[in-house]
């Protein structure tokens, strides 16, 4: 039965709990009995902690010494399917299950029955003796519109204290209720008139609903160029999940893309979906939680944490821009919310979407291989054409030194900017200057904790550390030498080159488009809305530009460097480098008048250089894959990453130097083991690294040879190991 065994009172029951201990504990079953993945409170220690019923207890205790489980929660149990989720996610992951069932247990005051709470809002009285703080309480209600706050959650936002919140509520200014339960979700209507799609739009939605109507699991690729309605056609399947009264899961890589995405899904199904990430506020995050649970909210669009929300009947999970390299969590559980999301529904038959210009190697050889079906749309949507895209070889340019921007490309934004068209100058770099150094000693400024340069941001006017996110000022003299005004930036970021940009083009209204420029996502929206109503010529982006976004106007693309992913020895440097380009250049020419993009180079004819020109994306992938295939990496081969890390550099090696000696488990299933070696990023936050990479053949039982290889290991102090799962870079 589908979790539905039961506890009488006083039974034995085993509870696993969300605190870092490695086993379920038994508890003697409340008053009431309770269900087989109840949610509960259970005493440990002096504390009250949340947890699961796992199943029954194991009664290896003195029974007269067994506490009981507190209260049940009033949410719906853990479904079976969630239990074999987080089951088979910690197996692949080698997460503890403490830690998994954390993931997905993130709804703040989970356990507080709903209608017990007072919400505050904005109400209709003035206040009068304004304060700055009576000011702020207001100012956070207003900008979030109707939305309602705890007492703790206003006071947090406003930084002020709840009295004077209650202040505010005596003078009518702010209005207590009592909340109501979860509001619903509006109802959205799948019927409703959509676009008309096209030939190759219907085929691909057509395929995606008959695979969603066997009710079976399944993946698809979906591919599609830039601008090609890969969008309007997942979106169909989406449909076609809510007439089935299945719920959907929409995961998109970043925050920023959620607004225009949202208003999609308005326009198509007459109401907005359900939210879930970071930047959600508490109340707004357990409703979801809730809401998910029982079945009351159909769609779900989210961040790659919105895969452990408790989906009651979940059919379709898309992931757009399956290939973004933010979809792997790399702090606490190393999970890749791609191949999760596939996991997810392999168990409880769901259909799963991978929508990408720019597949990951992975997603692209599992459709080779037959594991995935894969769709194709090729042409752009209308008369939108694919930019045209060429290389700048900047050996044969004449640049002022301290200047990045060719004058082939400076022609090239003047002609657009004449024609009233938008341009964008593209460079993966955030601050000023990637390098501050002292030209009287030689040094470069580098961060205290890590090992990383500082960053110079002029706009926040700090050195920042891009690792740890250290920042401080710029100091006077050098810190290594002592001299005195000698401090200079070194290279290019996007700070630099919006200066340059604005020396260039006086007359141009520029646009600045990097992540830490913006305080909050609603300040980033309000700028990316501006730019794609054309309040903006030029465009000087990062990283950020890159995913997803519809300038309308925007028709030439330059990037100031397209070398910058090829150094190092990255064997997923090609595929990264590719996938950036081809994204970046697709930014341009979404609409009626073609686009063009220029890639600055010093190594035209490097093949990936020359692959991105060509646009032939199959030959790159096969012969990507046959270099992958020669060196037995993924997804040819398996790969984990053992970190250790600890405040010492020499106790992390000689643990990592004591696996490397001890590989037995490895060998017997044909694995080996590399390093130690610094990892990728050496240092963090005062916490030296130190790497192990361990390949094995393809279908080799990898988790189970390394949780039987580090197992013995005893760590003493404050050293940490951490297993990485098909690690990013390699
Ligand atoms: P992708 O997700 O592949 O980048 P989108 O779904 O965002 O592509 O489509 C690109 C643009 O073309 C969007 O503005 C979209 O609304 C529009 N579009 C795509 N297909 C159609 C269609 N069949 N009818 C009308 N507009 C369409
Ligand atoms: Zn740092």
């Amino acid at each position: 039965m589908n979790g539905a065994e039961f506890f009488e009172q006083d039974e034995l029951v085993s509870v696993l709990t969300t605190q870092p201990l490695d086993r379920a504990l038994d508890y003697k079953a409340p008053e009431g009995g309770c269900f087989r993945g109840a949610f509960v409170e259970v005493p440990l220690g002096p504390r009250k902690v949340l947890g699961v019923v796992w199943g029954a207890g194991q009664g290896n205790f003195d029974r007269s010494k067994i506490r009981s489980v507190i209260r049940v929660l009033d949410v719906a149990p853990m479904r079976e399917e969630m239990r074999l989720f987080l089951g088979r996610a910690a197996d692949y992951t080698l997460t503890p299950m403490p830690a998994m069932l954390r993931l997905a247990t993130r709804a703040p005051g989970l356990g507080d029955p709903p209608s017990m709470r007072k919400i505050y809002r904005l109400g209709s009285g003035t206040a009068e003796r304004m304060t700055d703080a009576r000011a702020r309480v207001l100012e956070v209600l207003r900008d979030y519109g109707g939305l309602a706050f705890t007492l703790k959650e206003l006071a947090e936002m406003a930084g002020v204290t709840s009295s004077v919140i209650k202040g505010l509520v005596k003078l009518g200014a702010v209005r207590e209720e009592d909340s109501p339960r979860d509001l619903p979700f509006p109802t959205l209507d799948p019927d409703m008139p959509g676009k008309k799609l096209t030939e190759d739009q219907s085929a691909a939605a057509e395929a995606l609903r008959q695979s969603l109507r066997s009710g079976q699991y399944g993946t698809t690729l979906l591919k599609g160029v830039t601008g090609s309605g890969k969008t309007e056609v997942y979106l169909e399947a989406v449909a076609e999940a809510l007439r089935l009264g299945k719920q959907a899961l929409v995961l998109l890589p970043e925050i920023a893309l959620t607004a225009e995405f949202l208003t999609r899904v308005e326009a198509r199904f007459g109401a907005r979906p359900a939210e879930w990430h970071s930047g959600a506020t508490m109340t707004e995050r357990r409703r979801v939680w809730r809401m998910v649970g029982q079945g009351d909210a159909q769609l779900v669009v989210g961040a790659r944490s919105a895969l452990f929300l408790p989906f009651r009947n979940l059919g379709l999970i898309i992931v757009d821009e399956e290939h973004d390299t933010s979809y792997k969590q790399e702090d606490g559980v190393l999970y890749n919310a791609r191949d999760m999301a596939v996991l997810r529904a392999s168990i409880c038959g769901a259909r799963v979407v991978l929508a990408s210009a720019t597949p990951s190697l992975e997603s692209w050889a599992n459709a080779e291989a037959g594991k995935y079906d894969r769709l194709d749309l090729s042409a752009r949507f209308g008369a939108a054409v694919l930019p045209e895209m060429k290389a700048i070889d900047m050996r044969a340019e004449q640049l002022q030194p301290g200047t990045w921007i060719s004058p082939t490309l400076r022609q090239a934004v003047r002609a657009r900017m004449e024609a009233g068209e938008q341009s964008l100058l593209f460079i993966n770099r955030r601050g000023y200057a990637p390098v501050t150094l002292c030209r009287a000693c030689g040094q470069q400024i580098g961060c205290d904790h890590c090992d990383a340069r500082m960053v110079e941001h002029r706009f926040l006017k700090r050195l920042m550390c891009h690792q740890c996110g250290e920042t401080k000022p710029m100091p006077e003299a050098c810190p290594s030498c002592g001299v005195e005004g000698k401090l200079a930036p070194v290279g290019p970021g996007i700070e630099r080159l919006a200066e340059e940009a604005e020396a260039t083009f006086p007359e141009a209204r520029i646009a600045m488009l990097s992540s830490d420029l913006f305080g909050s996502a609603r300040a980033l929206k309000a700028k990316i809305e501006e730019i794609a109503q054309g309040d903006a010529d030029l465009i000087i982006g990062t990283q950020l530009v890159a995913k997803g976004h519809n300038f309308p106007k925007l028709t030439l693309v330059g990037v100031i460097d397209a070398d910058l992913g090829l150094q190092g020895s990255d064997l997923r440097a090609a595929e990264r480098t590719f996938q950036l380009m081809r994204q970046v250049a697709g930014r341009a020419g979404r609409a009626e008048r073609p686009g063009q993009a220029l890639l600055q180079t010093f190594q035209p004819e490097h093949p990936v250089i020359r692959a991105i020109l060509s646009g032939d994306e199959e030959g790159f992938w096969k012969a990507e894959a046959a270099e992958r295939q020669a060196a037995g990496v993924p997804p040819y081969g398996r790969m984990a990453g053992i970190i250790l890390s600890g405040p010492e550099v020499g106790p992390v090696f000689d643990i990592g130097n004591m696996l490397a000696r001890n590989d037995g488990p490895l060998r017997q299933i044909g694995a080996q083991a590399f390093g130690p070696a610094p990892a990728p990023i050496a240092r963090i936050r005062g916490r030296h690294r130190v790497r192990l990479l361990v390949k094995a053949p393809k279908g080799a039982p990898l988790q189970d040879a390394i949780a039987r290889w580090i197992a013995p290991l005893k760590l003493k102090g404050d050293i940490r190991l951490a297993v990485d799962i098909d690690p990013q870079s390699f």
